[in-house]
């Protein structure tokens, strides 16, 4: 019933979305141009923006959906500027909110923020702007946070709507309204209050992230049921995406990177994404050790350090940059020729937005991944705990495993993005080499590694991933290989792929258990177990064993 309802709504939104919002004979349409020319200072608006503005400045509630680096910020900066109250900003951290703010201060555009670190005096100028007719403050940035725990600040806001200096919110990141998103946060819950305290001021939901599910969660929240989604392609023609499997071999690896650096992406300039600080300092020694020029970037190392590995990356210093995923947040280089992960993303939003800083002069650029399953048990023992971490994970798992699909298809698929496949323009691994389609049945392995798996916990001993190849393949400790079991006449690595395969979909399971010092993952019996044992059932895969 719930999802019959949740359907109907979001018919009701894309039928509003039919309405023309591109028009360029508003009332503001003048002043709108007027402004991203002389304040702004940019020629044209891209993709969605126009409509997004005007229909916010129409009084609707939208929620616009778009790539990061995509421009959701103007959409609500720049009606701000031709606007005479104040729009309230709500972001998640105060580094993007900084980040905002001195984009701003360039443009001259008056706008000052309020979190728990801001002082008196900052405070105290804020909450007059709230009231001032004459205050040429027109936005205010907030967290959820402040705003849930600041009475004073609600209460300026009412004064403010009820003398019509309110004009709009724009909540951006507002995926972690909602549970079913990658980041969740509960001071997002505070939000809820908005649309019934201020009837009529309307709200502008910005997000990266674009699940049905998570929208219509989001909508709810803000009890903003059935309003305008808008929702702008995930495509990024000039990218091409390749996945490579990563050698076991730290040298081996060595070689593949030192290799594209220097060849491929001989005098390009690019990023290599490492999960941990340590991965990132090792690696980069490595490739310093060989002679290419990279700086380490991650959260740990002092601020003035960072920016000088950012600043020595941007004139060409460094050819890369080693990094966590910290080095995100206001990147802005257009030159971008390669990212590539060293280690696979925690999530397909994550990976998305990761190798998105790639290519952003529409120029042609390269997005690879060194995919081992070792590595994403790895990951796994870091993201268990988020209620959809191992979900999100595992996706990204489904996108390294997939031999013969084109990869946009997969990230068009995973945005609930149609796609054909022709799109592509041979700009994947994929379709660049298509391989044909081989289906193989894996179940009678799944029920070997039962069968592995049932010896080691009637000896009371649990598997990693690891251990399980290792017995399998009729390695390690000989107390835990099964006689009956053959061993594949297929390579590890694809031996390790079924494993992963089984994974993703259920018949196997990771079981976690905390160890002194870290978490460790296991593998049992998946919920779909009993399934497999049957011997008639078939568990296909798309792969070619070799
Ligand atoms: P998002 O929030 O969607 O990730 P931002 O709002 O931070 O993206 O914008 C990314 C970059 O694009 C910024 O540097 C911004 O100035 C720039 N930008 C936005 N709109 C336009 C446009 N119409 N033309 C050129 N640059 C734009
Ligand atoms: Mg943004
Ligand atoms: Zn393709």
């Amino acid at each position: 019933k719930e999802k019959l309802r949740d359907d109907a709504l979001l018919r009701k939104s894309l039928s509003i979305s039919k309405k023309d919002w591109n028009k360029e004979d508003f009332s503001w349409s003048r002043d709108l141009k007027k402004a991203l020319k002389d304040v702004f200072k940019i020629d044209k608006l891209r993709e969605l923006q126009l409509p997004t503005m005007n229909a916010i400045m129409s009084n609707e509630d939208v929620i616009l959906i778009m790539p990061t680096g995509g421009g959701k910020s103007l959409c609500y900066q720049l009606p701000a500027v031709i606007s005479k109250g104040i729009t309230i900003v709500v972001s998640p951290l105060v580094s993007l909110m900084e980040d905002q703010l001195h984009g701003l201060q360039k443009v001259n555009v008056q706008a000052r923020m309020l979190s728990a670190k801001s002082d008196k005096e900052n405070v105290k100028t804020v909450m007059n702007a709230l009231l001032d007719k004459k205050s040429d403050i027109k936005l205010i940035y907030v967290t959820p946070e402040y705003m849930a725990k600041s009475n004073r600040f609600m209460s300026k806001l009412q004064k403010a709507f009820e003398t019509k200096r309110l004009d709009r919110f724009a909540i951006d990141e507002v995926h972690c309204c909602s549970q079913w998103g990658h980041d969740f946060r509960p001071d997002y819950k505070f939000l809820g209050i908005l649309k019934s305290m201020f009837p009529g001021v309307p709200i502008l939901g910005l997000t990266a992230t674009a699940p049905a599910k998570i929208i219509v969660d989001v909508q709810k929240m803000l009890d903003i049921q059935g309003c305008l989604v808008l929702r702008a392609t995930f495509n990024r023609p000039n990218l091409y995406y390749e996945v490579r499997r990563k050698p076991a071999d730290k040298d081996t690896c060595l070689d593949m990177i030192e290799n594209l650096l220097k060849n491929r992406f001989k005098d390009k300039s690019g990023i290599i994404y490492t999960t941990t600080i340590k991965d990132a300092e090792q690696l980069t020694r490595y490739l310093r050790a060989l002679g290419i020029k990279v700086g380490c970037y991650h959260a740990m190392l002092e601020a003035d350090y960072r920016s000088e590995v950012y600043s020595k990356w941007i004139s060409g210093k460094y050819q890369a940059v080693v990094a966590t995923i910290a080095f995100g947040l206001g990147i802005d280089k257009p030159d971008v020729r390669f990212v590539i992960h060293h280690c696979v993303s925690k999530s397909m939003e994550n990976f998305y937005q990761e190798s998105g800083r790639a290519g952003r002069d529409g120029k042609k650029s390269a997005c690879i991944v060194l995919f081992r399953l070792p590595d994403v048990f790895k990951l796994s023992t870091m993201v268990f705990q988020d209620k959809v971490g191992l979900q999100n994970l595992y996706k990204m798992l489904a996108y390294c495993l997939d031999q013969t699909s084109c990869r946009r298809s997969l990230i068009a698929s995973h945005f609930e993005e149609s796609w054909t496949r022709t799109d592509c323009a041979e700009m994947c691994d994929h379709c660049k080499k298509p391989k044909k389609e081989k289906q193989v049945d894996v179940a009678p392995y799944c029920r070997q590694l039962y069968e592995i798996l049932t010896k080691a916990v009637q000896s009371e001993t649990r598997l990693t991933a690891l251990k399980l190849l290792d017995a399998w393949y009729g390695k390690g400790a000989s107390a835990l290989r099964v006689s009956s079991v053959p061993t594949p006449k297929f390579t590890r690595e694809s031996g390790e792929a079924i494993v992963g395969y089984l994974v993703v979909n259920g018949y196997l399971q990771e079981d976690f258990h905390f160890s002194a010092y870290s978490t460790i993952s296991y593998l049992k019996r998946g919920p779909k177990a009993a399934l497999a044992l049957d011997k008639a059932h078939q568990i296909l895969f798309n792969y070619e064993l070799h």
